[in-house]
């Protein structure tokens, strides 16, 4: 009997959720992850703020989906450049699009494309050391963070901290500089709505009362009668007033953005308010608007098309799951139930037809890290890592790849 061929594109939580359900309801199956980094895991890496690393550990429950359920790793292989859709799909009994959504939501004003405008993802990309990132920016003095999500809590959260704050997180030296010496005196967070109906977790806004190096003024957060809206509102305004050092931090709501101020720079921000306009000056905009496509793989047509997308098919034989399906909403436990339905369906519709080569299809491509070149970038990583540090993050891929085959031969 064949047992079914499955290719995964994309190694984070969506990924890592459907191959662990998949080879828990079938272990025979052949079950592929296929990433276009050389290291797993997608944004428990590289989004998940490096000093969160509660949240990061839930890496370890993917790594059992490849040392103890078979499930194998083919990293620093891009669908789309390395191989193609088709060549998967002719190669494989299913194949699934857990890819994600890289780049940052654009912010749709005049005056967006101004430098000192930037977005999230690309600035944690950076402070991340994520090797397709661009070198950090200068802030300025005065940033102003555009968003209330919990990524912009989490980009106010760092920018905020005390060198000392740092302590136990994986970020590299690069990163720790920049922040410990940004020079930043005021941080300005601006939401759209009103802070009852704002999109960050309490739990996150709550974190913000350790900060130790921050004065914080909230303007503006309104009331509610609705209980979970009051205690939101409640969480926000026990922020006001916490002084514990010189750097400012000012929370605004309801202020829609209208236009990024400035001729060869950005000046300031002008908003749409209940009362009319106003513009806060700053030197730098920081936008948390949310995540797209980045074009390497036509997510707009394959959704378009797809034949139940609620059920994650889109063709068949073809899926979809994780933030490439839904949009960039959800936290990583989310993806899991999105995956094990997802895996169900997958299990219903396969029938597997033995001429199909499966992974044989990746076999010309030399410069693919398995699982056992991450698990030595991993050591690498974890034993090198600084005092105060988890790891020491290897930022350049040649590096990584280079570790990944040390000990091959
Ligand atoms: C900055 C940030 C912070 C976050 N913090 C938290 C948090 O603290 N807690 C929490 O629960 N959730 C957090 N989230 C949300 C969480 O990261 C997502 O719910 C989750 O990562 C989505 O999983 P995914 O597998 O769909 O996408 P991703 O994690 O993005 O994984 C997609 C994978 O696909 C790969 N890929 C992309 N394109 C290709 C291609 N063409 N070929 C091959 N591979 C490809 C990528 O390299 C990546 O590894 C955060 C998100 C962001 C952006």
């Amino acid at each position: 009997m064949s047992t079914g061929k499955i290719a995964i594109v994309g190694a984070g939580p969506s990924g890592c959720f459907l191959a662990q359900s998949l080879l828990k309801a079938a272990p025979e199956l052949e079950v592929d992850l296929i990433d276009r980094l050389p290291v797993p895991y997608g944004l428990v890496r590289y989004g998940v703020a490096a000093d969160h690393q509660g949240t990061k550990a839930v890496a370890r429950q993917f790594a059992r989906v490849f040392d103890r359920q078979g499930a194998e790793f083919h990293g620093n292989v891009t669908l789309g450049a390395d191989v193609t859709l088709e060549a998967l799909q002719g190669a494989y009994d299913a194949v699934v699009l857990a890819a994600g959504l890289s780049n940052d939501r654009p912010l749709d004003v005049p005056g967006a494309a101004l430098p000192g405008v930037w977005g999230a993802g690309l600035i944690t990309r950076a402070l991340y050391d994520h090797p397709d990132a661009g070198t950090l920016p200068d802030l300025g003095p005065r940033p102003l963070i555009v968003g209330n999500g919990n990524v912009a809590i989490d980009l106010l959260r760092l920018l905020a901290k005390q060198p000392e704050e740092l302590e136990g997180s994986d970020l590299g030296p690069v990163a720790t500089d920049w922040l410990t010496q940004s020079g930043i005196e005021e941080i300005t967070i601006t939401g759209r709505s009103p802070a009852a109906q704002a999109k960050f977790d309490t739990v996150m806004i709550k974190e913000l009362a350790k900060l130790s190096g921050v004065t914080i003024h909230v303007e503006g957060a309104g009331s509610s009668e609705d209980a979970a809206e009051a205690k939101k509102i409640e969480a926000v305004l026990a922020l006001n007033g916490h002084a514990t050092g010189p750097r400012r931090v000012t929370f605004r709501f309801g202020l829609a953005p209208l236009a990024v101020e400035g001729d060869d720079h950005v000046t300031g921000m002008r908003f749409k308010t209940d009362a009319g306009e106003e513009t806060l000056p700053c030197t730098s905009v920081l936008t948390a608007i949310g995540f797209c496509a980045d074009g390497q793989l036509p997510r707009d047509a394959l959704l378009a098309r797809a034949q139940d997308i609620e059920a994650g098919v889109l063709a068949p034989g073809l899926y979809a799951t994780g933030w490439f399906r839904r949009g960039p909403r959800g936290t990583i436990p989310e993806n899991r139930a999105d995956a094990q339905a997802l895996a169900s369906r997958i299990l219903a519709d396969l029938t597997p037809d033995p001429a199909k080569p499966g992974r044989a299809v990746l076999a010309d491509l030399d410069a693919r890290v398995d699982y056992a070149g991450w698990t030595r970038i991993d050591a690498h990583e974890t034993a090198t890592a600084p005092e105060g540090r988890v790891r020491a993050k290897i930022a350049r891929r040649e590096e990584m790849l280079r570790r990944a085959r040390e000990e091959e031969s």
